[in-house]
């Protein structure tokens, strides 16, 4: 792997994009969020210059550390982390996205919030796609209930579902859970209105980005390929 991050960074726009003419798909159609997890601001203000807008953090503190310290108004901030409903009012003024929405209650903890605050935020429902017991996102049957749910909100946008696929070091391996998440979002296209709009995929990381833009991600999170290696 590269040193610097400005190589790595362009190595992976390039991943995308090849993955996006074998796939016969538009590179613009992919939004990459770069995940920042552990890393330190210096490299998040290196990849900003590069013209990096999205970028992720899976825990609240990290993420509302960041956005405190990086005052960037033309960044949009994604959490992707296990979200639990009594960190959302740390977020809420400044969060741009939140992923991993898998209960009407956080649905109406971000709507409450972020009517307090008059401004919008987006949200992905997450769903539990991969077999491990550690589960993450909601029960493929709860879905239905969540999106009619999402549908009156005002200040609270569904865009889409996100996906976490199984840890492995085989990318195919986790295709028929990727295909399974798009399965999900056609099937509830019917749902679409009001606040609740599903065009957005979320799935796809370093090590299975080909894999996801493959069966129709339209956003990649993608961490150890851009900032190195973390230390756990
Ligand atoms: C850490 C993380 C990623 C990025 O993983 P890499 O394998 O480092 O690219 C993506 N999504 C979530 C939810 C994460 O926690």
């Amino acid at each position: 792997m590269p040193e610097d991050i400005q190589s790595r960074y362009r190595a992976i726009i390039n991943r995308i994009e090849t993955a996006c003419l074998d796939a016969g798909r538009d590179p613009s159609e992919i939004t990459l969020v770069a995940v920042s997890k552990t890393k330190p601001d210096s490299l998040v203000l290196e990849l900003i210059e590069t013209g990096q807008i999205h970028f992720g953090e899976n825990r609240a503190k990290a993420l509302e550390d960041r956005m405190e310290s990086i005052k960037n108004e033309t960044v949009q901030w994604h959490f992707i982390g296990t979200l639990q409903s009594n960190k959302i009012k740390y977020m809420a003024h400044r969060v741009n996205w939140i992923q991993s929405v898998h209960k009407i209650k956080a649905l109406e903890e971000i709507e409450k919030r972020a009517s307090a605050e008059n401004r919008e935020i987006n949200v992905l429902i997450q769903v539990n796609i991969s077999d491990e017991d550690q589960k993450s996102g909601c029960d493929p049957e709860e879905l239905e209930a969540i999106l009619k749910a999402a549908q009156n909100l005002n200040h609270t946008k569904v865009k889409g579902l996100m996906g976490m696929g199984t840890l492995t070091d085989d990318p195919e391996l986790v295709r028929p859970e990727f295909r399974k998440l798009r399965e999900y979002r056609d099937e509830y296209r019917h749902l679409e209105g009001g606040s609740v709009s599903l065009d957005h995929l979320s799935m796809g990381m370093t090590n299975d980005l080909e894999v996801a833009i493959q069966e129709g991600a339209t956003m990649v999170r993608v961490g150890t390929a851009i900032f190195g290696e973390r230390n756990y």
